[in-house]
């Protein structure tokens, strides 16, 4: 069962004092989606396997006279667990807090029929979209339960919600996102100040869309600016009190 995000049109500074780590954050929906936490005064810390793509952001969030981001070049496909764990002291050393948890980053992996799919593939796309947010999340808990309105949010896809032919890994890993969001929030919605959520964005114009549907006309895609403010409200205060749900934006 998924819900729609409800209209909402952030304040003016409604992120400031919130730190909020974002993965993928140097292309396509995180990108966007970090840029506008900034602009509404979240301090960030952008996670992502390519550092030039991520000093490219860095860049545009301190040109506007933003809060300073941190920069976390990281390979979620080779990482390990004491590399999370390294995340998450870096972060409780440098902001001594995390209030958000955006997982955005994933690889869509072979496009093929079960009967077909290759094996390191699999692995690799379970690898970067299920396992990697898990540990991840896991290192960044004892810092989110210290704050007093954590939000984690999970990125899943149409496919997340039921498997289709020819998804593969991609399709399996969201369905794991989904089940994982359900998981953590029935875990932390006694005793913390976490809410857990995922967020499914639907057709939007970045890279993995072209990848995805080659011959597709992208202009009658909306852009991933378009989409942010439903990022704000689940990792903002707006959303406090919601947990355990899932959300389509279009
Ligand atoms: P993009 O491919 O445009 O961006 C993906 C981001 O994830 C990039 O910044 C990429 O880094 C990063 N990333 C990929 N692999 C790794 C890795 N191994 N380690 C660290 N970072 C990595 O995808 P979108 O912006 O389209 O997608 C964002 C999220 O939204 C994904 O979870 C996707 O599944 C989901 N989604 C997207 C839809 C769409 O229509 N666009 C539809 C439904 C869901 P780099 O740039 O360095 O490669």
């Amino acid at each position: 069962m998924s819900n729609a995000v409800p209209e909402f049109k952030p304040q003016a500074g409604a992120l400031r004092e919130r730190v909020i780590l974002v993965t993928g954050a140097g292309d396509g929906i995180g990108k966007a989606v970090a840029l506008a936490l900034a602009e509404y005064g979240a301090q960030l810390i952008l996670l992502g396997r390519t550092q030039s793509k991520l000093e490219q952001v860095y860049d545009q969030i301190t040109a506007a006279g933003q809060p300073q981001p941190a920069i976390c070049p990281l390979d979620l496909a080779r990482a390990e667990w004491p590399e999370f764990m390294a995340v998450g002291e870096g972060i409780a050393q440098d902001f001594g807090r995390l209030d958000g948890l955006l997982h955005n980053a994933a690889i869509l992996g072979d496009r093929s029929a079960i009967e077909h799919h290759s094996i390191s593939g699999w692995e690799q796309t379970l690898r970067v979209n299920l396992s990697a947010p898990f540990m991840l999340t896991r290192a960044c808990l004892p810092l989110l339960k210290q704050s007093p309105d954590a939000s984690v949010v999970f990125t899943s896809s149409g496919v997340g919600h039921r498997g289709r032919a020819y998804w593969g890994a991609y399709a399996v890993s969201k369905a794991g996102l989904e089940n994982l969001t359900e998981t953590l929030a029935d875990e932390t919605e006694a005793n913390t100040h976490i809410r857990v959520n995922s967020i499914n964005p639907g057709p939007v114009r970045t890279a993995m869309r072209a990848q995805a549907f080659p011959a597709e006309d992208r202009d009658k895609l909306v852009s991933a600016e378009d989409i942010s403010n439903a990022y704000l409200y689940l990792l903002g205060p707006a959303s406090r009190d919601v947990s355990g749900q899932h959300f389509d934006i279009q």
